[in-house]
C-alpha cells in the first residue's frame, strides 16, 4: 500500500466514523446532564473553589480513617484548612500509630464563642466512595464526614459574608469517637473556652434534644458440669443466667419525658459445651440505653441478680444521658438513641447536636447520605451558629438571592 492509498483508505473510514462518534458523545453528555440522580459522577473533577462542600466530603470519604488510623484524614483537613487561611493546631493523641486532633481558628484568636466539632474516625470496614440514586455512598459518608464538610463550608460562607469574623467560630475534629472517645477526652487539654459547642452527628437534620446514656455490663453464671442424665449432680449455669436475664428484662426502668424509655438488650449469649452436658459456665453481655438516672439503673440491675445464686454482674462502662439545647427556631427535634462525644467535652457551654443523614445508615454496609440533605445542612449549621452568636443571617440570605 502506498502512502497515498493509506491516507485515502483511512480518510474514508474517518468520514463515516467521526460524525458517528460525535453523535454518541452528544447523547452521552446529554444523559449525564439530564440525569437527576447524579450531581457528581465518581472520578469527575470537583472544583474545590466553586464546590467546596462536595470536594471536602468526597476527599474525606475517599480517605480510609477507621478508628486509630485517622492520620491521613487529619492531614487532609490540615492542608485544606491551612490553604483557606485557618490557623491549624494538630494535637497529638497518640505517637504510634500517629493520631492527632485538628483544631483550627481564624488569625491568632484561639478562644472563640462557638466551636463546631465532629469526629474524623469511622467504624470498619472501609467502603469506597460512589454516587448513585440520589445518594453519596461510602464509609463515613454520613457518620460523620457529612457533618465535618457541611460545618467547614457553613463557617466559610459566614466568614465570606462578613456575618462572623475572627474570634467567633473555631473548628475541632477529633479521632476515636467510635470507640473510647480518647480524641475528645484529650481535646480538653487544649484548654479551650467557648460559649457554645455544635456537635455534628447524623440527626436527620433535626435538632437533638439529647441522647440516652449507656450501661455496658457482663453477666456471668458459674456452675458445675455433670452428665445431663444426672443434672442433680451439677449446677446448671445456663439456668441461672437465663433466670437473671429474665429478671433484668422485666425490671421497671426509669422513663424520661424528653428521652423516652430506658431499653435493655442482652446482645450476646454464651453457655455450655454440649446438649448432653450440664453447663458449667454461661455469660451474656448487656447494653442498657439509659433515659434517666444512670446510678439508679446500675443499682437495680445489681439488686436484681443479688438473690440469684451463682450469678455475678460486672458493669464495664457507664455514662449518663445527655440533654442538649434545642432552642433554635425553625428546627424539628430529635431523640438520639446513640452515644456521642458530647459528655467527653468538659465545660459549662451550651450544646447543640445536629447533622445531615440518618443514624440508621451509619455503621451499615449501605452507609449513605442524600446529596440534597448534605447541601441543605450547610444552612442548618449557619442558622445554629448565627443563633448562638446572636447575629442575623438576613443580609447573607438576601445577598445570596441577588447573586
Ligand atoms: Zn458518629
Amino acid at each position: 500500500m502506498t502512502l497515498r492509498q493509506f491516507f485515502r483508505k483511512y480518510s474514508e473510514i474517518y468520514t463515516v466514523f467521526l460524525p458517528l462518534t460525535g453523535v454518541f458523545l452528544i447523547i452521552y453528555v446529554g444523559i449525564l446532564a439530564f440525569s437527576s440522580t447524579t450531581i457528581i459522577p465518581p472520578g469527575y473533577p470537583i472544583d474545590p473553589e466553586t464546590n467546596a462542600l462536595l470536594y471536602i466530603h468526597r476527599s474525606l470519604v475517599t480517605i480510609p480513617s477507621v478508628t486509630t488510623y485517622e492520620h491521613a484524614a487529619a492531614n487532609f483537613l490540615n492542608s485544606y484548612l491551612t490553604s483557606q487561611g485557618w490557623t491549624v493546631e494538630l494535637q497529638s493523641v497518640s505517637a504510634t500509630p500517629e493520631r492527632v486532633n485538628v483544631f483550627a481558628y481564624r488569625g491568632k484568636t484561639r478562644e472563640n464563642k462557638v466551636l463546631f466539632t465532629s469526629h474524623i474516625d469511622t467504624v470498619p470496614p472501609f467502603i469506597p466512595y460512589s454516587v448513585h440514586d440520589g445518594y453519596i455512598w461510602g464509609r463515613g459518608s454520613v457518620d460523620a464526614k457529612a457533618s465535618v464538610a457541611a460545618q467547614i463550608v457553613a463557617v466559610s460562607e459566614l466568614l465570606e459574608s462578613g456575618a462572623v469574623g475572627e474570634g467567633d467560630i473555631a473548628l475541632l475534629y477529633v479521632v476515636g469517637e467510635e470507640t473510647d472517645g480518647i480524641g475528645m477526652i484529650t481535646a480538653n487539654d487544649l484548654n479551650l473556652e467557648f460559649e457554645t459547642a455544635i456537635f455534628g452527628e447524623p440527626t436527620e437534620s433535626k435538632l437533638a434534644v439529647g441522647h440516652k446514656g449507656l450501661i455496658l455490663a457482663d453477666v456471668y453464671a458459674t456452675g458445675l458440669a455433670s452428665h445431663s442424665g444426672y443434672p442433680e449432680l451439677g449446677i446448671d449455669a445456663n439456668y441461672y443466667l437465663i433466670e437473671a436475664l429474665y429478671k433484668m428484662q422485666h425490671l421497671t426502668y426509669p422513663v424520661s419525658e424528653l428521652l423516652g424509655n430506658t431499653t435493655f438488650n442482652a446482645g450476646t449469649l454464651d453457655g455450655g459445651v454440649a446438649a448432653n452436658v450440664v453447663s458449667a459456665t454461661a455469660t451474656s453481655s448487656l447494653a442498657i440505653r439509659v433515659a434517666a438516672d444512670t446510678e439508679m439503673v446500675v443499682s437495680i440491675l445489681k439488686q436484681a441478680v443479688l438473690d440469684i445464686p451463682h450469678v455475678e454482674l460486672n458493669v464495664t462502662l457507664t455514662y449518663s444521658p445527655v440533654i442538649c439545647d434545642y432552642d433554635v427556631p425553625g428546627f424539628d427535634t430529635y431523640i438520639a438513641n446513640y452515644g456521642t462525644d458530647i459528655p467527653h467535652l468538659m465545660g459549662t457551654h451550651k450544646r447543640y447536636l445536629y447533622g445531615p443523614g440518618s443514624i440508621l445508615y451509619a455503621h451499615a454496609d449501605n452507609e449513605r447520605i442524600g446529596e440534597q440533605e448534605l447541601v441543605d445542612s450547610v444552612t442548618g449549621y449557619k442558622q445554629i451558629a448565627a443563633h448562638a452568636l446572636g447575629v442575623s443571617l438576613k443580609n447573607e440570605m438576601t445577598e445570596k438571592k441577588e447573586t
